[in-house]
C-alpha cells in the first residue's frame, strides 16, 4: 500500500456509488452527498441511517445486490459490504473500468483511501497514517483541537471584502480563561482593539502584522473615549478588516459591550459577541470564594461601584437590603463610600468583606476584613484597582477553599 499522491476531489454533480448498507456505507454516502455528489447506494438491505438519507433525498437507495453495470457513469466507488467476495468483485470491476475504488475491508487492496479530515473555515487538513484509521483519527483530533484553539496560523493574508467585528470576552486576566472561540477569532484578526484589563498575555501570540490598538492608551497616550472606540471599530470593519475587540471578563457585564455592538449594528457592520468568564464570578472564585453556596447564599448581586458622571447615584439603601452575596466591580477607589452606605442603611458591620486584586494573575492578592474594618486594612495594605469587592457570608469559605 502506497498512498503517496494526496488529492482533493470535486464531486459536485458527479455520480458516486456506495456498495453496502451498513453504518460505514452510511457515513461514506453522507459525506459524499455533503460534497455535492449524486450518490447511489446499492444494497439488498440498508440500515436506518441510509433510509433516512434516502428519505431526505440526499442519496438514492437501489435495494438489490450489486451488479457490474452499477459502475457505469460513476466517478468514484466506495465498497463496504462486509463481504470480502463482493468487495473484491466491486474493486476488480472498478479497476477494469478505470474508476477509483475505496475498499473499507482491505486498505491494502484499495486504489483510493479516505483520510481523516479536520476543517476550519476554508482550511482542510487531511490525515493518513500508514493505513491505520485510528492513528489518523487521533492525529486529526489533535490538529482539530489546535485549529479550534486558534493555535495554528490560519489567518488569511488576503483581506476579505466584508469586514466584521467580534466583541470577545477575554476573561479576568489569566490567558487560559478565554473561550476557544475567542482564541480562534483572535488568531484570525487583522486588528485587535484591546482594553486595559483584557488579558494582555494573549497579544504575545499574534502575528507581527496584526495591528494592536490600545484603547486604554492611544498613540497620543490618552484613553480613547467610548465614541472614539465605536468609530474605530466601524471604520476598520468598513475597510474590510476582521476586527477583534478584546475586552476584560464578559463583554456584557459592566463592560459597555452592548453600546459597542449597537454602534456596529446601527452602522450596518456585522458583529458577533463571544461571551467571556466574568471577573465578578471568577475573581472571587480564584480566591476560594464561591459567590453562591448551599445554605449560605443563593443569590448574588453584581453592581458597579463607580457611578459615572451622568449616572444615577448608587442606591446603597436598596443594596443593603439585598440577600446573599454582593459583588462590587470598579469599587476600590470608593470603598469607604460603599462600606459607609451599606452600614448606614442597616447592614451588620461584622459582615465579612474580601478584596481580591488582580484575580487569576500570578500576583493575585486577597485582603479580608469586615464592613467595620476593611477600609483601614485596605489602606494599610495599599489595595488598588483592579480588584473585586465581595461582601457576605460566603467570604468565610475562602479559608477552607484555598487551603492545601
Ligand atoms: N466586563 C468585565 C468587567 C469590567 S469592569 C468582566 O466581566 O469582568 C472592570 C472591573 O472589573 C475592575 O474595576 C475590577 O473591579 C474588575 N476586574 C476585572 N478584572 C479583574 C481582575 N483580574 N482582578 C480583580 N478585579 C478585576
Amino acid at each position: 500500500m502506497n498512498p503517496d499522491y494526496p488529492l482533493l476531489l470535486d464531486l459536485s454533480g458527479r455520480r458516486a456509488i456506495v456498495v453496502g448498507g451498513g453504518p460505514v456505507a452510511a457515513r461514506r454516502a453522507r459525506a459524499m452527498g455533503e460534497a455535492g455528489a449524486r450518490v447511489d447506494v446499492v444494497a439488498p438491505w440498508a440500515c436506518e441511517d441510509i433510509w433516512e438519507l434516502h428519505d431526505l433525498g440526499q442519496v438514492r437507495l437501489i435495494a438489490r445486490e450489486y451488479e457490474r453495470g452499477d459502475l457505469d457513469g460513476t466517478w468514484l466507488v466506495h465498497t463496504a459490504t462486509g463481504d470480502a467476495t463482493i468487495d473484491r468483485k466491486v474493486a476488480d470491476d472498478a479497476a477494469e473500468a478505470n474508476i477509483w475504488c475505496v475498499r473499507a475491508d482491505d486498505a491494502a487492496a484499495s486504489t483510493a483511501w479516505t483520510p481523516a479530515v479536520a476543517r476550519e473555515g476554508d482550511v482542510v487538513v487531511a490525515v493518513s497514517a500508514g493505513g491505520d484509521p485510528r492513528r489518523a483519527t487521533a492525529l486529526r483530533d489533535a490538529i482539530r483541537l489546535l485549529l479550534e484553539l486558534g493555535e495554528l496560523p490560519v489567518r488569511r493574508v488576503r483581506r476579505s471584502e466584508v469586514g466584521h467585528v467580534a466583541l470577545v470576552g477575554g476573561g479576568p486576566g489569566d490567558p487560559g480563561l478565554i473561550t476557544t472561540r475567542g482564541r480562534r477569532l483572535l488568531a484570525e484578526a487583522d486588528v485587535v482593539v484591546v482594553d486595559r484589563l483584557a488579558p494582555r498575555a494573549l497579544l504575545d501570540d499574534l502575528a507581527d502584522d496584526v495591528e494592536v490598538v490600545d484603547a486604554g492608551k492611544s498613540p497620543r497616550a490618552h484613553a480613547m473615549t467610548q465614541d472614539e472606540i465605536n468609530a474605530l471599530l466601524v471604520e476598520r470593519a468598513r475597510a474590510g478588516q476582521r476586527v477583534v475587540r478584546l475586552k476584560g471578563g464578559d463583554p456584557f457585564v459592566l463592560g459597555r459591550g452592548g453600546e459597542e455592538a449597537l454602534a456596529c449594528l446601527s452602522a450596518g457592520v456585522s458583529v458577533a459577541v463571544v461571551p467571556g468568564v466574568t471577573s465578578a464570578v471568577a475573581v472571587p472564585g480564584a480566591a476560594g470564594i464561591p459567590v453562591t453556596h448551599r445554605g449560605v447564599a443563593r443569590q448574588v448581586t453584581i453592581v458597579s461601584g463607580h457611578d459615572g458622571a451622568h449616572d444615577e447615584p448608587i442606591d446603597w439603601a436598596a443594596l443593603a437590603d439585598t440577600e446573599g452575596t454582593l459583588v462590587v466591580l470598579m469599587g476600590v477607589g470608593r470603598l469607604g463610600e460603599a462600606v459607609g452606605g451599606l452600614v448606614a442603611n442597616g447592614r451588620d458591620p461584622s459582615t465579612a468583606v474580601a478584596l481580591v486584586e488582580r484575580g487569576t494573575l500570578p500576583d493575585q492578592r486577597t485582603t479580608i476584613g469586615t464592613l467595620a474594618t476593611i477600609v483601614q486594612i485596605a489602606e494599610q495594605r495599599g489595595v488598588v484597582s483592579p480588584a473585586v469587592i465581595v461582601i457576605g457570608d460566603v467570604v468565610a469559605l475562602s479559608e477552607h477553599l484555598t487551603a492545601g
